[in-house]
């Protein structure tokens, strides 16, 4: 009997299942208020830049998008449900980050290992190899917030 050839892999279209992080977020944090949409932003390719959203909030249409190079593998879903966190308490809250908006994004389980992990991996984010000194004395990379 002769083998049978294994397909050839399909093409990657991420690692992340976005609706399932959203769904947990949606459950765990906001199950009074209907699920919001949440997707993934298209991909503009750049090498390299000076600034990220990885998140944002369209309060006219209530979707919540998400900055497609975090479907990546070295990305973790903590870090991804964060974000989700925080565009729904824009949904819920306004668009303001005052201190009634913190002290609800504080109550993310991982807040504190979300905030370390990006103040870790924000050049990586920004398409950079390595973090280089010179970059430290300049302006530092912005985090354009999401
Ligand atoms: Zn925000």
């Amino acid at each position: 009997m002769e083998t049978q050839a294994l397909p050839l892999a399909l093409p990657q279209h991420g690692h992340h299942h976005l609706a399932s992080l959203a769904a947990e977020v949606h459950r765990t944090y906001f199950f009074d208020m209907p699920p919001l949409h949440v997707r993934w932003g298209h991909q503009i390719h750049r090498k390299s830049r000076q600034s990220i959203r990885l998140g944002s909030y369209n309060h006219v249409t209530t979707e919540i998008r998400i900055h497609p190079s975090l479907n990546a593998a070295h990305i973790p879903a903590f870090f991804i449900q964060s974000i989700i966190h925080h565009e729904y308490l824009h949904h819920k809250l306004g668009p303001s980050h005052n201190r009634r908006f913190h002290a609800h994004e504080r109550k993310f389980r991982y807040f504190r290992e979300a905030q370390e992990w990006i103040r870790r991996n924000l050049f990586v984010l920004l398409g950079r190899r390595t973090r280089r000194r010179e970059r430290v004395r300049e302006a530092p990379p912005q985090l354009a917030l999401f």
